[in-house]
C-alpha cells in the first residue's frame, strides 16, 4: 500500500500531473467534500477502473452552504480520508485551503440559469447553492483538466446542473454519474447521516421506502404521478416525515411530470429528519423498459 500524494496548491498539483499528461495518461477527477463513505469510495473505484491517474479533491466549499451551522457542523477528518484514499489506490489528493481556491480579489461566479437551478434543492436551499457548486466545479475542472470527472446519482440535480455547465462552456471533460450507494436498510449514504440520532436514523429509512414504492408502481404500469405519490407518501407519514418535496420529474429537464409519458423520469425527495436535511432519488424504470 502506498500513500496517495497529498497536494494543497494548484501549482503543486499541476506540476505533479504535467508528466502524466504529456505521456497521454487518462486523468480522472473525483470532487468531494471529504468525510468519505462507501459512496465516495465507489466513485474512486470507478475512476481507478477507468483512468490511469486518479485525483480526488477534498474541499469543503463554503460558498455552497446556505446555513452557517451546516458548514460549521460538516464532518472533517483529513487523516482518515487520506488513509481511505490510499486504500483505493488514489494517486493524488488535492486538499487546498480556502484561500487557495478563493484568494483575495476573487470575483467570478459561474451561474447556470433556469429551472434546473431554481427548483427542488434551490427552492429550499436558495439558488446560491448551485452557484457555489458550479463555480467550484468549474475551477476544479480547470485546475485538474481531467479527461473524466465522476459524480454521484445521489445528488441528481447537481449532476444535471454540472452536465449543463460542461456542455454550455465547452469544457472538455466526460461526466460520469455513478449509482447511489446505500446502507443495507436502503438509506442513501451521506456524510450527514452520522448526525442522526438512533430514532431518526430508523425513521430516515422511510425516504428510500417512499422512493421504492414509487418505483414499484411505475414499473407495474401506473402512469399517474399523483396516484403514485399518494401511495408512496404513506411510507413517509408512517415515519412522521413531512417531505420538503417529493415529485416525479423529467430526468433531464427536472420539470415535474403529472403523467409518466415514456421520457426518462426520476422520483426525487428531500426531507428533514429532526435537524438533518436528507435528499435521495430513484430513476424510474417504466414497464416494458429493460
Ligand atoms: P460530497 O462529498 O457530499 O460533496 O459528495 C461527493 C460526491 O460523492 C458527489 O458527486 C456525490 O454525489 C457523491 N455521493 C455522495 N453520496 C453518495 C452515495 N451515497 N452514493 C454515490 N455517490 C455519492
Amino acid at each position: 500500500l502506498r500513500n496517495s500524494h497529498l497536494t494543497t496548491t494548484v501549482r503543486e498539483l499541476r506540476d505533479a500531473l504535467a508528466e502524466s499528461r504529456r505521456a497521454g495518461a487518462r486523468i480522472g477527477l473525483v470532487p468531494t467534500m471529504g468525510a468519505f463513505h462507501e459512496g465516495h469510495l465507489s466513485l474512486m473505484r470507478a475512476a481507478r477502473r477507468g483512468c490511469d491517474v486518479v485525483v480526488v479533491s477534498l474541499f469543503v466549499n463554503p460558498t455552497q452552504f446556505g446555513e452557517a451551522t451546516d458548514l460549521a457542523m460538516y464532518p472533517r477528518d483529513e487523516q482518515r480520508d487520506l488513509a481511505l484514499a490510499a486504500r483505493e489506490d488514489v494517486d493524488f489528493v488535492f486538499a487546498p485551503h480556502t484561500a487557495e481556491i478563493y484568494p483575495d480579489g476573487f470575483a467570478t461566479t459561474v451561474t447556470v440559469a433556469g429551472l434546473i437551478t431554481e427548483s427542488l434543492e434551490a427552492a429550499h436551499r436558495g439558488r446560491e447553492h448551485f452557484d457555489g457548486v458550479t463555480t467550484v466545479v468549474a475551477k476544479l475542472l480547470n485546475i485538474v483538466a481531467p479527461d473524466v470527472a465522476y459524480f454521484g446519482q445521489k445528488d441528481a440535480q447537481q449532476a444535471v446542473v454540472i452536465r449543463r455547465m460542461v456542455a454550455d462552456l465547452n469544457i472538455s471533460v466526460e461526466i460520469e454519474i455513478c449509482p447511489s450507494v446505500r446502507a443495507p436498510d436502503g438509506l442513501a449514504l451521506s456524510s450527514r447521516n452520522a448526525r442522526l440520532s438512533g430514532d431518526e436514523r430508523v425513521r430516515a429509512t422511510a425516504l428510500h421506502r417512499g422512493l421504492a414504492r414509487a418505483a414499484t408502481l411505475a414499473a407495474a404500469g401506473e402512469r399517474d404521478a399523483a396516484t403514485i405519490l399518494a401511495a408512496a407518501r404513506v411510507e413517509l407519514e408512517d415515519a412522521e416525515i413531512e417531505p420538503e418535496y417529493f415529485e416525479l420529474v423529467d430526468s433531464e429537464t427536472l420539470m415535474p411530470m403529472s403523467t409518466l409519458n415514456g421520457r426518462p423520469a426520476t422520483a426525487v425527495i428531500a426531507a428533514r429528519v429532526g435537524e438533518i436535511r436528507l435528499i435521495d432519488n430513484e430513476p424510474l424504470q417504466l414497464q416494458g423498459e429493460a
